[in-house]
């Protein structure tokens, strides 16, 4: 697959990673991957991540050619006899089992295009379980968000953040995590005089700029919240008539808040009630105040409730419709916010529209001659623990669950009981492993189409080259597919633009974007039809649920899944600057490895000396699910009982340890709350 044998060109295109969107392109001169002056990244900016780009792109373990499982070992295959394959194995399982018993996993990593025509395949054969790895993210978020606000996404856009007085930065690591956003947007704000409170169990790269830094113990963000709450309702901090106009529900959680003691909260969340106090003043007592969230707050089995309450301080400070202000989720991976506006979700169709919803059916039915099924499908980790069961056979674009799903021993036996599974990715990724036919897919470099940015900006990626040997771009790999498998005609597009034409012709927040619109820049959602351009700041006069006011909402706490014993810490995990996600990108991009080629765990000073552990000890990690073993970092800069370590890596595969209990109302995880022993492992 080396570079040297296909030629590239320099061709505006957007960085592979995370959700920030930064223009790049290859570089002939150096033969890497450069910045260009993008919407988001106007000087040019790079993080690490975005300047080894192209490392993927030209490496040597890119799949070239299909591969099929002959006596249990892979073999390439013609594309002919792959997709043969693939059409035999599903039909008998249509056949035999229903379309249900079929599941598709879209990508977050790949376009606007591609996901809507997977879940058009999905749907037009009968079956909504498809889904991307936003469920494992940030559905907690877009639920709570949806509900209320009538939107799941940035509420802002950075460049009107950068008005802010104030940041709250819950669960969020945004200077190694969205790097770009941080420097180019925050940190200036910060050095001009923006306050940052960060929450955060663990001192990070954001921290080391915060006013106030309350690390809470992981799994009691609802009582840090509603204590922040009570101490705005109690010291006058509220907007009243923001309260009077836009608000309802004061009542309730005004009665609910009376019974609220901020010490005793403080003291459950394990964090300082003074802080916690003038953190809420620092919030609440500036006329424009923001809120970023992150997987800190979302990745809990109560992470929908999580936001709730996080919501609830917006709302009574009057912190919502204006700019600087907002809760503003920060999105993981390039196309997060996309993969879910265009429908590759099980319980909405494109534009957020439920699957129960008989008129928006039929508006699909309308575009694509076959209306979808009336009931929501399965979310990623419930179709995994059905796998065997009620779902026999898979197709997995772009996503590595394998490493990524919870409890990863369960999930590996999990895709052993599959009667076929189908992988299509740039490389033979731990889940492709366990395949039946592997695709070989498209890297950045090799695509056409459009991504979604975390301010809901829409931007074009232009290919600068091929995929190398036989690889075809995924756009075509999937349409061919849906002609096979489902109707010909319903996926004869010429090339990404037709597939964008369509999707805004039914994804309500695209209607009135064009490619030619969008160009060298971009168009941010919502972008209705006629309109000349899209929206900044959202709920300025209504909500996006059409209502003039958003309830606020009493909010319980319930107790972590895990309970920990005392001889137990609390694993939480998390991501660094240097890597992204399961890894198989960054793990195999030599600079980004020469910068970080291993994990750690961070454990702190008085958790490793009562186990005897020193710094740079082996220590082994271990619950009923699993057990690691890992490099210790002792570090004042994690809390006290709480370790933690990133889920970058296959060796120490962190998510054998972490459990799959769901939300109940987003189907996402609790990642962030593992109980764990740790013991030294040194030789001596
Ligand atoms: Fe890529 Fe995100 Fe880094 Fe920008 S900030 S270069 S989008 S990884």
């Amino acid at each position: 697959a080396d570079s040297e044998d296909r030629e590239f060109e320099a061709r505006q295109t957007i960085c592979p990673f995370c959700g920030v969107g930064c223009a790049l392109a290859y570089d002939p001169k150096n033969g890497k991957a450069t910045g260009r002056e993008g919407p988001v990244n106007a000087r040019g900016e790079l993080c690490p991540k975005g300047v080894a780009a192209f490392d993927v792109v030209d490496h040597d373990d890119r799949l070239t050619k299909p591969l099929v499982r002959e006596h249990g070992r892979f073999v390439t295959a013609p594309w002919e006899e792959a997709f043969d394959r693939i059409e035999a194995a599903f039909g008998d399982i249509v056949a035999e089992h229903g379309p249900d018993a079929l599941t598709f996993f879209a990508s977050s990593n790949c376009t606007n295009e591609e996901n809507y025509v997977l879940q058009k395949l999905a749907r037009m054969l009968g079956t909504n379980s498809v889904d991307n790895c936003a469920r494992l993210c940030h559905s907690s978020t877009v639920a709570a968000m949806g509900e209320r606000f009538g939107a799941g996404a940035m509420t802002n856009s950075m460049a009107d953040l950068r008005e802010a007085d104030a940041y709250l930065v819950v669960g969020a690591n945004p200077a190694e995590n969205h790097p770009i956003t941080f420097q180019s947007y925050l940190a200036p704000a910060i050095k001009s005089g923006t306050t940052l409170i960060h929450v955060d169990p663990r001192a990070n790269a954001t921290t080391k700029q915060a006013d106030h830094h309350l690390p809470v113990r992981p799994g009691y963000d609802i009582p840090l919240l509603n204590a922040m709450a009570k101490v705005v309702v109690e010291e006058g901090l509220t907007d009243e008539a923001f309260l009077d106009e836009r608000v309802e529900g004061y009542d309730a959680l005004r009665a609910f808040l009376d019974d609220v003691d901020v010490d005793r909260n403080a003291d459950l969340a394990g964090v300082d009630a003074d802080e916690l106090r003038a953190a809420a003043r620092a919030y609440a007592s500036v006329e424009r105040g923001a809120i970023f969230t992150g997987m800190g707050m979302s990745q809990h089995h109560c992470g929908t409730d999580n936001v709730h309450a996080l919501l609830n301080l917006a709302l009574l400070t009057g912190n919502v419709g204006k700019p600087g202000s907002g809760v503003n989720p920060l999105r993981g991976q390039n196309n997060v916010q996309g993969a879910g506006d265009v429908g590759a979700l099980p319980n909405v169709l494109p534009g957020y529209r439920p699957v129960t919803d008989e008129d928006a059916r039929e508006r699909l039915a309308a575009e694509w001659g076959i209306e979808p099924p009336p009931m929501p499908g399965l979310t990623e980790v419930e179709a995994t623990h059905a796998f065997g069961d009620e779902v026999r056979g898979a197709f997995v674009l772009g996503e590595n669950p394998a490493m990524t799903e919870p409890n990863a021993n369960r999930v590996r036996e999990q895709f052993e009981r599959l009667d076929f599974l189908v992988v299509q990715d740039l490389f033979r990724t731990e889940t492709a492993e366990h395949a039946d036919v592997v695709l070989p897919g498209s890297a950045w470099a090799e695509r056409g189409g459009t991504v979604t940015n975390t301010d809901r900006q829409v931007q074009r990626m232009r290919p600068n080259g091929d995929p190398p040997g036989d690889a075809r771009p995924d756009l075509d790999v999937l349409c061919e597919l849906g002609a096979r498998l489902v109707d010909a005609d319903a996926f004869d597009y010429d090339g990404p633009e037709a597939v964008f034409e369509e999707l805004t012709r039914v994804t309500p927040q695209y209607a009135g974007m064009s490619y030619d619109g969008i160009g060298a820049g971009s168009q941010r959602w919502p972008f209705p039809e006629g309109a000349e351009e899209g929206t900044a700041v959202l709920h300025r006069e209504t909500f996006g649920t059409g209502e003039k006011r958003a309830e606020l909402r009493v909010v319980e706490h319930v107790d972590p899944v895990d309970s920990v014993d005392d001889d137990e810490l609390v694993l939480t995990t998390g991501r660094v600057l240097q890597h992204f996600n399961s890894g198989a990108l960054s793990r195999r991009s030599g600079i980004l490895v020469r910068l970080r080629g291993e994990d750690v765990l961070q454990i702190h000073p008085d958790d490793a000396a009562a186990r005897g552990i020193e710094d740079g000890d082996e220590v082994r990690v271990s619950n009923d699910r699993g057990t690691v073993t890992v490099e210790a970092d002792v570090t004042p800069g994690i809390r006290h009982g709480t370790v933690f370590a990133t889920f970058h890596y296959a060796d120490p595969l962190v998510n054998v340890l972490t459990g799959d209990t769901l939300d109940p109302v987003a189907k996402i995880p609790e990642y962030k709350h593992s109980a764990v022993r740790v013991s030294v492992e040194r030789a001596d």
